[in-house]
């Protein structure tokens, strides 16, 4: 009997180190998800994470309410599966001495992104709060009176990530850059297409929170008419709405071959989905309009 069990627990040594022994990545080719639960495990580390959430936890409330996600997120916590992880990383991490080479391979910088395990999203904060600075918005991160353009670009970064990961869908990023090893166009169509369901998921629960969803409208069209500006030049239309003159034939080029859609075209979708769902019929019929004349431009390779 005793050798039967020292048999039994050689042979079960012996099967778990060759199992180690098969699944031990090669250097240079960590593979994706094993990355990712590293970086998942790193951004537990309180030294790595931001003390200042602005109104996050609010945020992350509406837009989890009616998921299977309500009341059960966790906000710089130990990671608990069962619920919504989110990781907020300290501001400057990306300059710090020691930061774990980790971030850089899962590609947490400069983004934010649902990791594709556990339910976990990294955000660097860095990115979070410069975006609209980059885009000619200013604004206070900790302002808490009422609802702030930052509130509502945090909302439709954690809205879309929250909608990846209910969904279930494969590690993705909010951010555009190096986000795909291998680029081929299926592999940028079912991005794009992730990436679109995503940012819809994103609306639809901000909906839930009438007010945010207005901040967010108005976000949506000044983002689209510094993309329009920067692009086309000052419109002779100004006003209410967007700053594009149609009687001038101007046309707003995107990029489509990037894995993710520019801003403008993801903005234009996002901004469709609140004016038919919020009935605005004026926003609407602009939308359409300015959708028909944007144009397609395919991204030089070198
Ligand atoms: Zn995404």
């Amino acid at each position: 009997m005793l050798n039967t069990l020292r048999l039994f627990r050689f042979v079960w040594i012996l099967a778990t180190a060759s199992a180690c022994v098969l699944w031990r990545p090669t250097a240079g080719s960590v593979p994706e998800d094993i990355a990712a639960q590293a970086a998942v495990l790193e951004a537990q580390n309180k030294d790595l994470q931001a003390t200042e959430l602005g109104d996050i936890p609010k945020i992350l409330d509406i837009l989890a309410s009616n998921t299977k996600f309500g009341g059960h997120l966790n906000v710089n916590g130990k990671l608990d599966p069962s619920a919504l992880n989110v990781y907020v990383l300290a501001p400057k991490l990306k300059q710090r001495d020691g930061v774990p080479a980790v971030f850089f391979t899962a590609n947490v910088f400069g983004n934010c992104a649902y990791t594709g395990v556990s339910n976990a999203i990294i955000c660097d904060s860095d990115f979070v709060f410069s975006f609209l600075q980059d885009h000619g918005i200013n604004g206070n991160w900790s302002d808490r009176s009422g609802w702030t353009f930052q509130d509502a670009f945090l909302a439709w970064i954690l809205g879309h990530e929250l909608g990846h990961a209910a969904k279930g869908d494969p590690a993705a990023h909010f951010g555009q850059e190096n986000v795909l090893t291998r680029p081929t166009d299926a592999a940028i169509e079912l991005s794009q297409k992730l990436e679109t369901e995503a940012d819809l998921y994103a609306a639809r629960q901000i909906e839930t929170d009438k007010k945010l969803a207005t901040v967010l409208e108005n976000l949506l069209i000044r983002l689209m008419n510094w993309e329009i500006e920067k692009k086309n030049g000052k419109s002779a239309a100004y006003g209410v709405g967007l700053n594009w003159d149609y009687a001038d034939k101007s046309v707003v080029k995107y990029f489509t071959d990037q894995n993710h859609p520019e801003y403008v075209i993801r903005a234009t979708r996002i901004l469709t989905a609140l004016a038919a769902d919020m009935h605005e019929d004026g926003l609407q019929a602009l939308l359409e309009s300015f959708s028909r004349h944007l144009s397609p431009k395919k991204e030089k390779k070198d």
